[in-house]
């Protein structure tokens, strides 16, 4: 067989014509980068290539002094005679697939992506492609998710009944992307949205690029409590369980992950409600988004690659698991340096840590006795 214009090594996904890396878990010369979550996006390289919209995150996670090129969707650059070209991917702000093309053959990597519009995201754009490599972080048909409409109205409908009460809203997301999408789609005319450090630095860094994001206020010491239980707060998962956030007492708290549709997740997150938000796509949305590339093969990075990869070779495709270090962003999105933002880790963040994959083998450790208990079709009714 002749060697593939894109190939999987131990440093990542390379272009050996256009000798660079997309998305390298190793430092490497050239990275051309998906989006800007942790496990897509790693310090050390010596130049990186992303979109526009992920200048000013990548310089506050990667490091201001970073060498780095941005262009917009749909402009190409060549290197060594190869083009390369940004799609919109969806899955957050600045997230994109990379088209790769040399001599007529056509590679595109999606890195994460969803396919519903999320209101903040560029809306993922299918891209005609000989061959697709794909995640498929929630590719069992349990994962089918509702419009965002009715999760969004479930959350303001829920904060609402809060006020009334006289309990402060607690809303865990990630740090990017979800934090935002969840951000842009509450009613602020209940009151204000309150953030978390490590929240609202993301939310500085995006308006920083020009992102016009609602008011936030951040959390200080000095804002009196009272006031906090009139707004919501956004807080980043690792923060969930800490002193801080039982002082809010008594308080409502919701956790928003794909993951909250698995039976026990919301659960172990004490959460006392799950809203089942995902930014990558579900099991219709990876078969939609893979079916429009008219590709020949694909290639499975992470997620339910087995399962998935076997239902695509039963469909026809020619279907790869192959072996990558990405991770679950829907948990893992805290940059190393901002841990300590986060005051006293609860029980359940070390649970989450220990969610994320290993470095060594990719796999999800802790939550594959979840996964593996979930048999595809079961668990529908909590979705
Ligand atoms: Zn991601
Ligand atoms: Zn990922």
């Amino acid at each position: 067989m002749a060697k593939q214009l894109l190939q999987f090594t131990d440093n990542g996904i390379f272009c050996a014509e256009g000798n660079f890396y997309i998305d390298p878990w190793k430092p490497v010369d050239d990275a051309v980068l998906t989006h800007a979550h942790a496990d897509h996006a790693r310090t050390g390289s010596k130049r990186y290539l992303a979109h526009d919209l992920s200048r000013e995150i990548l310089k506050y996670r990667l490091g201001a002094d970073i060498s780095l090129q941005t262009i917009p969707y749909g402009e190409t650059v060549y290197k060594n005679g190869v083009q390369i070209s940004l799609f919109p991917a969806g899955h957050i702000i600045g997230s994109a697939q990379i088209r790769v093309e040399y001599k007529g053959e056509v590679w595109v990597v999606s890195g994460d992506y969803k396919v519903e519009d999320d209101g903040i995201s560029t809306p993922f754009e299918p891209v005609r492609c000989h061959h697709f490599i794909s995640e498929c972080t929630f590719g069992m048909p349990v994962y089918q998710w509702k419009p965002q409409q009715l999760i969004f109205n479930e959350i303001n409908r829920w904060w609402e009944k809060n006020i009334e009460e006289g309990k402060a809203t607690i809303i865990a997301g990630y740090s990017l992307g979800k934090a935002q999408r969840i951000l842009c789609n509450l009613d602020l005319s209940l009151g204000t949205v309150f953030t978390h450090g490590v929240i609202e630095n993301t939310n500085d860094a995006l308006r920083r690029n020009g992102i016009d994001l609602p008011k936030t206020v951040r959390i200080t010491p000095e804002i009196p409590k009272e006031e906090i239980k009139k707004g919501i707060v956004l807080l980043p998962p690792s923060a969930v369980g800490s002193n801080w956030m039982r002082k809010l007492a008594p308080f409502e708290f919701g956790f928003c992950s794909g993951w909250m549709n698995v039976r026990g997740a919301k659960k172990r997150r004490a959460a006392d409600r799950g809203f089942v938000l995902s930014d990558h796509a579900d099991w219709d949305g990876l078969i939609s988004a893979i079916d429009a590339t008219g590709c020949e093969s694909v290639y499975l990075t992470h997620g339910y690659t087995a399962t998935f990869s076997r239902y695509l070779r039963e469909i026809g495709f020619d279907a790869h698991e192959v072996h990558t270090l990405y991770g679950d962003d829907e948990d893992s999105s805290i940059p190393e340096g901002e841990k300590s933002l986060i005051p006293n880790p609860s029980p359940e963040e070390k649970g989450e840590k220990a969610e994320t994959h290993n470095e060594k083998t990719g796999v999800k450790e802790a939550s594959l006795p979840e996964r593996q208990a979930l048999s595809p079709g079961e668990d529908l009714g909590e979705a």
